[in-house]
């Protein structure tokens, strides 16, 4: 079968390339120009022709896709802004959203050969940002209906953590309004994955902290650097990014999902700490972080039960964070 991974050249999409690539498929990656190309070409070469490139110069354009979904049975649509250099809401807001809808009206008229759809949403589209309280329960009747409401209300004025929480939120409610309002002339059903904090080793070309993609970076930043965290006092999920890639999978090959665990940036800290790979690592507050993350639940009895999912557990993904860090000298 053939998938088509959009932003093929992202943290969590060349993990999800591998594996399918592994798996035997054949991929079709979108980026969005040649030069983004070279690595993801070179990290892949041993799979010759059954991975092929191809350009979507700007996600946001009508039609952008009519070509990529062309002949494929799978689509997963990764492709969104997740960074902090936004000066403005649309610049996050309107390529996650019209990206979504965009490949999806491509897929409506020219994909008639896809049976499903799977959108790499995030729990950024379920939380309450300005939950104060340390225990929170997510599934999926949750969504981020507040960070919508605040953005739209104070526009640039609100902080722009809040801007890629909304994106997400409006682009996961976008594409299940698309799907019920063209339920009767598509042939394909969807299902969307929500991902807390990504971390796991990068097959990206790393050469300095500021090449590493936003989740990577901020556990850089905290638990390498010390640094405070800028949501410092709750709660956060996690997963590795080779378990998230393998859910991709599993959600292409069967049906729907969600992702339970949790972690405060000082349990990173302290696995970090322990495990003695980085010399030097700030200690920070020891074991201030357990009653934290306690709060946290994300329910995941869909991705357990329907993917039958199990997941990597932190201590494993931070060795692996740190060794992929040593390894490519992002230690200091
Ligand atoms: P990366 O930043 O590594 O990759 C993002 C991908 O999207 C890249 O291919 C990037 O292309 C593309 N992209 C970003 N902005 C645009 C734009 N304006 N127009 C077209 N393409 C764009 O991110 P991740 O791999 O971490 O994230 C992948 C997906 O997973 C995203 O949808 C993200 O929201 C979601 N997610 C990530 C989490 C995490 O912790 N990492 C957690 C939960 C969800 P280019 O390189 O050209 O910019």
């Amino acid at each position: 079968a053939k998938v088509l991974v959009t932003g093929a050249n992202g943290f969590v999409a060349t993990w999800l390339v591998k594996t399918l690539l592994e798996k035997g498929y054949t991929v079709r990656g979108t980026i969005r120009s040649e030069s983004k190309g070279a690595h993801l070409r070179e990290i892949f070469k041993a799979f010759g022709d059954k991975l092929e490139l191809v350009i979507v110069p700007d996600i946001t354009k009508d039609g952008a896709f009519d070509e990529a979904v062309k002949g494929v049975d799978v689509v997963e649509h990764t492709a969104s802004p997740f960074h902090a250099k936004a000066t403005d809401p649309d610049d996050m807001i309107k390529p996650a959203v019209k990206g979504t809808v965009g490949v999806l009206e491509s897929i409506k008229k020219y994909g008639t050969s896809v049976k499903r759809v799977i959108v790499t949403s995030s729990v950024a589209a379920m939380v309450n940002p300005f939950n104060t309280e340390r225990v929170v329960t997510l599934d999926e009747n949750s969504w981020d209906e507040p960070a919508i409401a605040y953005v739209k209300e104070h526009g640039k004025n609100s902080p722009a953590a809040l801007w890629y929480l909304a994106s997400k939120t409006l682009a996961e409610k976008a594409a299940w309004n698309f799907v019920e309002e063209n339920k009767a002339s598509i042939s394909f059903d969807l299902v969307v994955l929500n991902p807390p904090y990504v971390f796991g080793p990068s097959l990206l070309e790393v050469h300095s902290a500021a090449d590493l993609n936003e989740s990577l970076d901020e556990l850089y930043q905290t638990v390498i650097k010390g640094n405070p965290h800028f949501i410092p006092e709750v709660p956060h999920g996690f997963i590795d990014v080779r378990d998230l890639a393998e859910a991709h999978v599993r959600a292409a090959e069967k049906a729907a999902a969600g992702g339970k665990r949790s972690y405060h940036w000082q349990d990173l800290t302290d696995i970090a700490v322990s495990l003695n790979i980085i010399e030097g690592i700030p200690k920070g507050n020891p074991g201030a972080g357990k009653p934290i993350s306690a709060g946290f639940t994300l329910k995941s009895e869909n991705t357990k039960e329907i993917l039958g999912m199990q997941f990597r557990p932190l201590e494993e993904v931070i060795r692996d964070v740190l060794t992929d860090f040593k390894k490519k000298e992002l230690d200091g």
